[in-house]
């Protein structure tokens, strides 16, 4: 009887402990890797602190989750490294009631940091499963803001357009014309262009009108940008 009352008592407990350390890990996360290297959007590094980055990982890498690194999630794709999802979340500007679309759903975790500050995020992932398990881990960890899509991204997601920004997190070797043309005016986008398996570079693309400004913001090594037969 009284092993058993501490078998239960140890079976709340863990859990809760747990959760403080990763607390405690996504704390340091966001001030030595993120605010670190220059991130000060109080938004984003508030989504950041507040997203259980190790619920978006395989159970085997639940560990590695707060590393400074991308992780993979199966199916020859990876989740980000932290930085970059700070990186790509606070240069789209994102504010209350906006609507972002993501290309390259993934684990679901930059659409999550995005659905903390915005109204609504569209997100779409080409590989079914993939697409099948964030959709179920998102709705699992109460995100109402989110809806995913399984399709070739490179079409956008023109119902829902024009977006407030567009955030690409796969490698394209030029920028979608569907996706330009389904930015607001205003509109921002952030994807990273260049050869599949090479180094590429991560591209800010601003909307005035018709007109799009495009600069360079760093080097970066993203999963390929795939297409559908
Ligand atoms: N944003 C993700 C990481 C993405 S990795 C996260 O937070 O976990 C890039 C993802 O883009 C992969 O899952 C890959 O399958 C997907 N992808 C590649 N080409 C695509 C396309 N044309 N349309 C939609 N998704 C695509």
């Amino acid at each position: 009887m009284r092993t058993a009352n501490w078998i239960l008592t140890l079976g709340w407990l863990l859990p809760l402990l747990l959760m403080q350390d990763y607390t405690k890990l996504r704390n340091e996360m966001v001030k030595d890797q993120i605010e670190a290297r220059g991130v000060k959007d109080s938004a984003t590094l508030a989504a950041l602190r507040k997203v259980p980055r190790h619920s978006f990982v395989p159970a085997d890498q639940m560990s590695s989750a707060y590393e400074d690194r991308p992780l993979s999630i199966g199916y020859g794709q990876t989740i980000s490294q932290p930085y970059i999802v700070g990186y790509m979340t606070e240069i789209i500007k994102p504010k209350a009631g906006q609507k972002v679309l993501e290309i390259g759903t993934g684990s679901g975790y930059q659409a999550a940091v995005l659905a903390e500050i915005v109204g609504k995020v569209y997100t779409i992932e080409i590989v079914n499963e993939l697409g099948k398990q964030a959709t179920t881990r998102l709705k699992n960890l109460g995100y109402k803001n989110i809806e995913v899509k399984t399709a070739d991204g490179y079409h956008g997601w023109k119902e829902h357009s024009p977006f407030d920004a567009i955030v690409v997190t796969a490698a394209a070797e030029f920028i979608p014309a569907p996706l330009k043309e389904q930015l607001k005016d205003g509109g921002r986008m952030i994807i990273p262009v260049g050869s599949p398996y090479m180094t590429q570079q991560l591209m800010l693309i601003e909307k005035t009108g018709n007109t799009y400004r495009t600069s360079s913001k760093m080097p970066v090594r993203f999963v390929p940008f795939k297409r559908s037969q």
